[in-house]
């Protein structure tokens, strides 16, 4: 992996979105890319997920079980999403969070698929599908965010207070 340039390049590769050119973890400005465009961009699995709503099968992801300090951002586009303060030990399988980082770091949308009724959760800045969210979580705002791992980049808290 090549090092030097700047450090959103760096978080760029390391995190494997040098292909996408829509990654910055700085940059807000709502995103209009196309599914089709996506499709080139995106990993397949991150792909379902993020476009297609697909799910990941719990107790498998990267995060679910993770309690390292440190800020979530949007696998997709480099969105700031969730500060580990915010997350919590869930039995779901799912990491949780029971607040996101900033009022429109995410979006909701009605679900009323798979025969129930859930609000979904998407990136504010991409629409990428993150997970749902749900009102069994704990205090101060007893809401769940209950997110797939794979539509989450983690960067450790060491990481980005050195810079
Ligand atoms: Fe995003």
């Amino acid at each position: 992996m090549i090092s030097g340039g700047s450090y959103e390049q760096n978080l760029r590769s390391d995190r494997g979105h040098e292909n996408n050119p829509y990654y910055s973890t700085t940059d807000t400005t709502k995103l209009r890319v196309s599914d089709a465009q996506w499709k080139k961009i995106l990993p397949e699995d991150l792909y379902a997920v993020a476009r297609e709503q697909n799910t990941e099968r719990p107790f498998t992801g990267k995060y679910w079980n993770s309690d390292t300090r440190g800020r979530y951002y949007c696998a997709a586009c480099g969105n700031a999403l969730f500060k580990s303060d915010a997350k919590f030990a869930s039995s779901c399988g799912w990491p949780s969070f029971y607040e996101a980082l900033r009022k429109n770091s995410v979006t909701y949308k009605e679900d009323n698929s798979l025969g129930m009724h859930r609000i979904e959760v998407l990136c504010g800045r991409c629409d990428a599908h993150l997970g749902h969210i749900f009102n069994d979580g704990p205090p101060p705002t007893y809401k769940r965010f209950c997110m797939n791992s794979i539509s989450l980049d983690f960067e450790p808290e060491n990481a980005f207070t050195a810079k």
